[in-house]
C-alpha cells in the first residue's frame, strides 16, 4: 500500500481545547509518519485563525478561577498528574516511539526527565513564597508576592514530544497560569495523551489547551494580545523570529535555538569510557537531541587510538524499528534523513574522510523506514558547513587538535552555546575549561550536561534568546509577575501634611 492510499484511511488528531477535542474548521492537516516503516498513521489538524482564538478564549475564561483556586487544590492535582504519569509512562513511550522513532527505553528516558520538572511544580507552595520586610518605616511594612501572567503559550520541537511541553507546562499551570501548547506537527499526539491525563487528574477544563498547527498557529499566539508570554524550542531561525516577534509584541519570551556541542578530549582521559560516551551522546536518538555531541576535538596524539574504540563500539550497535529492542531508531522524516545524509556528502567532499558511513544501511525493520546509520567522519574541515551548521542526526566528526587552548578557542568561536563536554582526569584542565568557556551547560567527563529539574536548562549565544532559562526556579521566575505591596495601618497620629520623602 502506498502512503497515498493509506492516507484516506488514517486517524485524526484533533485539537484539545475547553477540556475536549475540537475538530478545526481550516481543512488544512498534516501527516503524521511512522518512521520506522516509512508510512502515514495519522493526520494532524492545522490550525486556522478561527482555532487559534478558540483556544486562547478557553484559556483566557479559565484564567480567573484557576488563579484563585486554592494552593492546596492546585498541589493535589498536580501530585495526581505525577501519580498518573508515572503509572501509565510506558503508554507515552509507546506514543513517543510510534511517530518520533527513538527507542523505546529513550523515550521512558525522556518520560523520566519530563517527570523530574511535574515533581518541581508540585512543590510550587514553596517556590512561589514572596518577601516580607516589617517596618521599613515605622508601623510601615513592605512585602511581595508572585502573581501569574495569564495566557502563556508554548511552542515545541520534534524531538522531546513529551519532554520539552513538560519543561514548561507543568511550571506554568503550577503558578497559576492557563497554557495552550504548540506541538510539533510531526508527532502531536503525546500532547494530546497528557492533556486527557491532566483532565483525569482532576485539572479544570480550558487550563490546558492543545492547538496543533504550523506558521499560523504560531503566528495567531505570537500576535494575540491575551497571550502574555511564550516559551518556545526549537530551530535558530525559528527561535529568533519568535523573539523578536514576540518582543515586538510586548511579550515576555524565552527561545531555545539549535546546537552544535563540542566534546574536548584531553590525551590523559580514559578512552575506553570517552569513546562510549561519545558513541552514546552522538548516536543516541539518532542524534536528534539539540545537547547531542556532534563533534569530537581530539588532541592529535590519541586522535586514531579513540577513532578505532568509537569504531569498535558503532559496529555492535543495532539499528532498527525502536519496538524492537534496537539501539537506535530511524530518523523523523524522509527530508530530514536526505539532509542529514547530504551534510556527509559536503564534509566528503570538502576533505573529510568517512570512517564509518550510515549511508544505504540495512536496518531491523521496514525498509520504508527513514534510515541513516551511525556515521563517523575524521579530519573535517572546520570551514565546512557540515562542521558549521547544526547535522541534527547521528553524524559524528572529529577535528584533530593541537592544544587545550585550540579545543578551546573552536568551541568559543562557534555560533551556539547549548552544552559542550570536557574529559581529563586533570583538575586544573577542567576548572579552567569550565572557567572560560563561553557555552551555557558545561560537562565534566559528562557527555550530555541537562541540568536536573531543580537547577534550570538554557544554553548561550545562538541557542537561547532572551535571558530566561527553562524549569527550576527560572522557570518560576519566567511564569510570574512580582508585586510589591507598601502597607501602612493608618491611626490619628499619623496625620499632618509632608509633601517629601519621607525620611525615616
Ligand atoms: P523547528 O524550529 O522546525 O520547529 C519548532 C516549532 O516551531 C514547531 O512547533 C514548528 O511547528 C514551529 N515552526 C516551524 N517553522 C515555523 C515557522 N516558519 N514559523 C513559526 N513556527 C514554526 O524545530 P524542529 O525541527 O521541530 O526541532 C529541532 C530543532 O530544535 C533543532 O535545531 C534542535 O537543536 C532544537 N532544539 C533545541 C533545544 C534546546 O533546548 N535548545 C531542545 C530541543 C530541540
Amino acid at each position: 500500500m502506498t502512503i497515498t492510499e493509506q492516507s484516506t484511511e488514517t486517524a485524526s488528531v484533533h485539537h484539545w481545547i475547553g477540556g475536549a477535542a475540537h475538530e478545526s474548521g481550516s481543512g488544512r492537516t498534516a501527516p503524521v509518519y511512522d518512521p520506522a516503516r516509512g508510512v502515514v498513521t495519522k493526520h494532524v489538524a492545522l490550525a486556522d485563525d478561527a482555532d487559534v482564538r478558540a483556544a486562547i478564549d478557553a484559556a483566557q475564561a479559565a484564567f480567573p478561577a484557576w488563579r484563585d483556586l486554592s494552593i492546596a487544590r492546585k498541589q493535589a492535582i498536580m501530585f495526581r498528574f505525577r501519580e498518573l504519569l508515572n503509572e501509565r509512562r510506558d503508554e507515552l513511550a509507546e506514543i513517543i516511539t510510534s511517530e518520533h522513532g527513538k527507542v523505546l527505553s529513550d523515550a521512558g528516558g525522556e518520560i523520566a526527565r519530563g517527570l523530574e520538572v511535574v515533581e518541581l511544580a508540585t512543590a510550587f507552595p514553596n517556590l512561589l513564597k514572596g518577601a516580607f520586610s516589617e517596618n521599613v518605616s515605622t508601623g510601615v511594612d513592605v512585602f511581595s508576592v508572585k502573581q501569574p501572567l495569564g495566557v502563556v503559550g508554548i511552542i515545541s520541537p520534534f524531538n522531546f514530544p513529551a519532554m520539552v511541553p513538560l519543561w514548561f507546562f507543568p511550571v506554568a499551570i503550577a503558578a497559576g497560569n492557563t497554557v495552550v501548547l504548540k506541538p510539533s506537527e510531526k508527532d502531536p499526539s503525546a500532547a494530546m495523551w497528557m492533556a486527557e491525563l491532566l483532565k483525569e487528574a482532576g485539572l479544570p477544563d480550558g487550563v490546558f489547551n492543545v492547538l496543533h498547527g504550523d506558521k499560523v498557529a504560531v503566528d495567531g499566539l505570537l500576535t494575540a494580545p491575551e497571550v502574555q508570554a511564550l516559551s518556545f524550542v526549537g530551530s535558530t531561525p525559528i527561535a529568533q523570529y519568535i523573539y523578536e516577534t514576540a518582543a515586538k509584541h510586548g511579550k515576555r519570551v524565552q527561545a531555545l535555538g539549535g546546537a552544535k556541542n563540542h566534546m574536548l578530549v584531553l590525551p590523559d582521559a580514559d578512552l575506553d569510557l570517552v569513546a562510549d560516551a561519545a558513541v552514546n551522546a552522538g548516536f543516541g536518538s539518532a542524534g536528534e537531541r539539540c545537547m547531542a555531541v556532534s563533534v569530537v576535538l581530539a588532541i592529535d596524539s590519541i586522535a586514531d587510538a579513540l577513532i578505532e574504540k568509537v569504531q569498535e563500539r558503532v559496529a555492535t550497535l543495532r539499528i532498527g524499528d525502536g519496538r524492537r529492542g534496537t539501539d537506535m531508531g530511524p530518523l523523523i522524516t524522509g527530508q530530514h534523513r536526505d539532509k542529514v545524509a547530504g551534510y556527509i556528502d559536503i564534509a566528503e567532499a570538502d576533505g573529510a574522510k568517512v570512517v564509518i558511513d550510515g549511508r544505504g544501511i540495512e536496518v531491523d525493520g521496514d525498509a520504508d523506514g527513514f534510515w541513516l546509520g551511525p556515521t563517523l567522519l575524521d579530519n573535517v574541515p572546520t570551514s565546512s558547513k557540515a562542521y558549521q551548521e547544526e547535522i541534527f542526526g547521528p553524524v559524528l566528526s572529529v577535528v584533530r587538535i593541537k592544544s587545550f587552548e585550540e579545543g578551546v578557542e573552536l568551541i568559543n568561536t562557534g555560533v551556539f552555546g547549548n552544552g559542550t563536554a570536557i574529559f581529563t582526569n586533570d583538575g586544573g584542565a577542567a576548572r579552567k575549561f569550565q572557567n572560560e568557556i563561553q557555552v551555557g551547560m558545561v560537562g565534566i567527563n559528562v557527555p550530555i550536561p541537562v541540568p536536573v529539574a531543580y537547577h534550570s536548562f538554557g544554553g548561550w549565544k545562538q541557542s537561547l534568546f532572551g535571558s530566561a532559562k527553562a524549569y527550576g526556579a527560572a522557570g518560576f521566575d519566567f511564569f510570574t509577575r512580582e508585586k510589591a505591596i507598601t502597607q501602612r495601618w493608618l491611626d490619628p497620629s499619623h496625620g499632618g501634611l509632608n509633601l517629601g520623602f519621607p525620611e525615616n
